[in-house]
């Protein structure tokens, strides 16, 4: 794409759904389209309605998107997190997230758009890279992966759908940069969409809390990792541990997997099976002999 910016998408997990009950109201175009399927779109500065699609709108934000953002504007975690996010739960589930805080200005304009154009451009959330194509993911009941779909939408405003240029699906996402993003934010994607598809489910508050911090904070986390528990408990080597955080990507990646593997048991994180069964009878002895010196206590009172 040629343009300084792109703006806005439907959630992915929703789109299929939109589609089947043809969307009358809805902007998403009512035709599944493939990743040779053609379009025409193109956004560039000097379109009538340049940055029109930067108010107004809710950008959630991946872990990627936090890590790309906060890396362009040489933040910490925490501090990208208090100047420029504001929390938010994703629709259908009960999980946690940020979405970027708009100005409070009338437009409730997005904090990076500047009269030239997305100020952070190259480092844009997915969300803003996804728009006008959305995609999906059909699966069946009983199988881990899926296969995607695409869907376009079109919204009145947006003059960029009168272009010429044609693009194909793979093109387009290509040179949006979203398959990147995609691969980056998969295991996070997948726990997103189980928690999604299986409804209201009740996550304990301290799944709650991982989440959070996995999905917007990873210098909280490494804290967490480095303690000795985790360590221990997934019979992991603290040489490998601090090697593998000296590379912030790696580490991202890491925590992802960790993540989907601890919410629903899922993905590649590698376990040491014999550590997890020796940190757990640690902390099943530890928690024996807190027991018996708490009964000792009692029996000395009574004594007393
Ligand atoms: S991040 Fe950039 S492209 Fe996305 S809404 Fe903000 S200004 Fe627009
Ligand atoms: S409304 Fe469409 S064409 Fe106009 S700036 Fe936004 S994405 Fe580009």
């Amino acid at each position: 794409m040629s343009s300084k910016k792109t703006p806005r998408n439907t959630e992915a997990s929703e789109i299929r759904k939109a589609v089947e009950a043809k969307v009358q109201k809805s902007v998403v175009v009512p035709e599944l389209l493939t990743a040779k399927s053609k379009f025409k779109f193109k956004c560039y500065p000097g379109i009538g309605c340049f940055t029109k699609c930067c108010s107004g709108i809710k950008i959630f934000l991946t872990p990627y998107d936090i890590f790309r953002l906060k890396t362009r504007l040489g933040l910490e975690y925490k501090d990208f997190l208090v100047q420029y996010t504001e929390p938010a739960v994703i629709e259908k589930s009960q999980l946690p997230i940020v979405s970027i805080r708009l100005n409070q200005d009338e437009a409730r304009s997005c904090p990076f758009l500047t009269p030239e154009g997305c100020s952070v451009y190259s480092d844009r959330p997915l969300t803003c890279r996804y728009y006008p194509i959305g995609m999906g993911t059909m699966k069946k009941d009983d199988s881990k992966s899926g296969e995607n779909f695409f869907i376009k939408i079109k919204e009145d405003h947006c003059l960029g759908h009168n272009e010429a240029t044609e693009w194909t699906i793979d093109e387009w996402r290509a040179d949006q940069e979203s398959d990147l993003y995609d691969e980056m934010n998969s295991d996070w994607m997948a726990v997103v969409l189980k928690a999604k598809t299986l409804g209201p489910v009740e996550f304990s508050p301290k799944s709650l809390d991982l989440f959070f911090i996995v999905s917007t904070n990873l210098d909280l986390f490494r804290e967490f990792v480095l303690s000795g528990k985790f360590i221990d408990a997934y019979g992991l080597d603290r040489e490998y541990i601090e090697q593998l955080m000296s590379n912030e990507l790696e580490f991202l990646k890491f925590s992802l997997k960790w993540l989907r593997f601890v919410m629903f048991d899922e993905g590649d994180f590698k376990v040491d099976e014999a550590a997890r069964k020796k940190a757990k009878e640690k902390l099943l002895a530890q928690r024996e002999m807190q027991r018996k010196e708490a009964r000792e206590k009692d029996e000395q009172a009574e004594k007393e």
